[in-house]
């Protein structure tokens, strides 16, 4: 009985994830390959097909499976139970949605994301504002759809950190602010600055193309289940288990740059093919928060790509790519290069050090104008005066201040603090990892990352959404998750790296 039933909410399941594979196609597209004259159509055809997919999850017929299945859930094996658990929880949330709202936002979208292409052509938010507007009083009236205790923030938190709330994070981030802000001052004081001059120079983009290539096949990307291309922002999707698509930036003038991002879309990537065949096309085949999924990210770029036994590694390899212009170059300076510390604008380009400022300022940001204290309008005025407190930059204009992200334009609020907490994450898994692996770093030095990869499908890819970030972090390390870890960790690296 039970096992027809859960036949048939797999089959029902299988083909939502099936339309939703079809909207993540178009979308990547959008981003990588779309000519901009189909820009209007292309809003309209993810429009559609987001309203059928949301027609179909909420179809009654799929409440009635769930209600039987949860009924007789006490027979349920623990796969099956978490499956229905989980597929409830999207289904309950889903329905508060009404399709009209679901399509209207996705159509306002689109517009919004043209506009922000446009703005930042212009270099003016004005050209963004009016459309930022509309969504940001979507956002407000998704928040009350979806209900929430607390912040109205909370309620768009959920969708990406399920469980999350604003007045958890506000001491957390002032705790991170408070001594991560220490650190930099310790640093910038110091004077020192590591030479890069040598890394000024022009470097051939297809042969940065070609190494970025190379180490994701080292990392343990499966070619034939995704692939690479490029876009604006780099990005990760998943249009299902056997294809799960990254993209990275290739700048003829940062040599790390297509590399790093490489190494974090590749991070997010291996944890999108880690997850078990039997979830495919379900709600379990994902990650249970953006948290957890930045911890992958970030820990293969941070903690592993920006470490000096990756380095030892790679130089080689670097230098067979770039030989008449990294002639003399050692791994020290390409080490210490990788890991410059200086306060700066751009977010996506921020060192370890100042990139949490970042997240920090822009949580702050979108608190404020969800809970309606800051107005749209007067974004870039908070914005550049933030930018000012926390790193002590002047902005210059609106491309380098509050137009440089594509969230906003997405529609995406309560994304950002995701990113720190993967970096909280990140370093509390890691050091349990070491425990387990005493040899990592000596095979990270050999360019053998098998051995982590298996750890962390075994700890944490498997698993999908069974648990929520919290609980997988709190198995997997026996604490709760904090941030000493990450802080440990960061004074420890930039301690010695400076001599702080
Ligand atoms: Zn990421």
């Amino acid at each position: 009985m039970s096992q027809e039933k859960l036949a048939e909410l797999r089959g029902r399941l299988c083909e939502v994830a099936n339309v939703g594979a079809a909207v993540v196609l178009l979308s990547w597209d959008q981003e990588t390959y779309m000519p901009p004259k189909a820009a209007p159509g292309r809003g309209q055809q993810l429009a559609t097909l987001s309203a059928i997919s949301h027609q179909m999850f909420t179809a009654p017929e799929l409440g009635a499976l769930l209600d039987e299945l949860g009924d007789g859930r006490a027979s349920l094996e623990p796969d099956d139970a978490a499956l229905v658990a989980e597929t409830r929880y999207d289904y309950d949330r889903a329905k508060r949605l009404p399709e009209s709202f679901v399509r209207r936002f996705v159509e306002e979208q689109s517009k919004a994301y043209e506009s922000w292409v446009k703005a930042r052509e212009e270099n003016r938010f004005e050209v963004f504002r009016p459309q930022l507007d509309v969504l940001v009083g979507l956002l407000k009236e998704r928040a009350e759809l979806l209900g929430y205790t607390g912040s109205p923030y909370n309620a768009l938190l959920e969708d990406h950190e399920r469980g999350m709330t604003a007045e958890e994070l506000r001491p957390l981030f002032a705790g991170l602010a408070e001594r991560q802000g220490a650190l930099i001052r310790r640093i910038v004081e110091s004077g020192r600055r590591p030479d890069t001059a040598w890394a000024d120079q022009e470097w051939d983009t297809q042969r940065q193309w070609d190494f970025t290539m190379r180490v994701l096949e080292d990392m343990g990307f499966d070619f034939e289940a995704g692939r690479q291309d490029r876009s604006v922002h780099p990005f990760t999707t998943n249009l299902e288990l056997y294809d799960v698509r990254v993209t990275t930036r290739v700048n003829p003038r940062l040599l790390f740059s297509a590399v790093m991002s490489s190494v974090h879309e590749g991070g997010h990537a291996l944890y999108e093919q880690g997850f078990l065949e039997r979830d495919r096309h379900t709600p379990l085949a994902a990650a249970p928060s953006l948290g957890l999924h930045e911890s992958q990210s970030r820990m293969w770029e941070n903690v592993i790509g920006r470490s000096r036994p990756f380095w030892e590694h790679y130089a080689g390899r670097l230098r067979d790519a770039f030989p008449s212009q990294l002639d003399g170059v050692s791994v020290q300076q390409l080490y210490e290069a990788v890991n410059r510390v200086e306060p700066s604008l751009i977010r996506v380009e921020a060192d370890e050090c100042t990139y949490n400022l970042h997240v920090i300022l822009r949580f702050e940001i979108e608190v404020g104008v969800i809970e309606g204290r800051i107005a749209v309008a007067d974004l870039p005025e908070v914005w550049n005066a933030k930018m000012k407190e926390y790193l002590g930059v002047d902005v210059p204009d609106d491309l380098r201040g509050c137009l440089q992200d594509i969230h906003w334009a997405h529609g995406s609020m309560g994304y950002f603090p995701t990113y720190t907490l993967g970096n909280l994450y990140a370093s509390q898994i890691f050091e349990r990892i070491l425990d387990d692996l005493p040899g990592l770093w000596d095979d990270i030095a050999a360019g053998r990352f098998g051995g982590l990869l298996d750890w962390l499908r075994e700890h944490i890819h498997r698993r999908g959404r069974r648990d929520l970030a919290p609980a997988v972090v709190r198995d997997v390390t026996g604490r709760e998750p904090g941030a000493e870890a990450y802080l440990g960790y960061l004074e420890r690296k930039y301690g010695e790296l400076y001599g702080v």
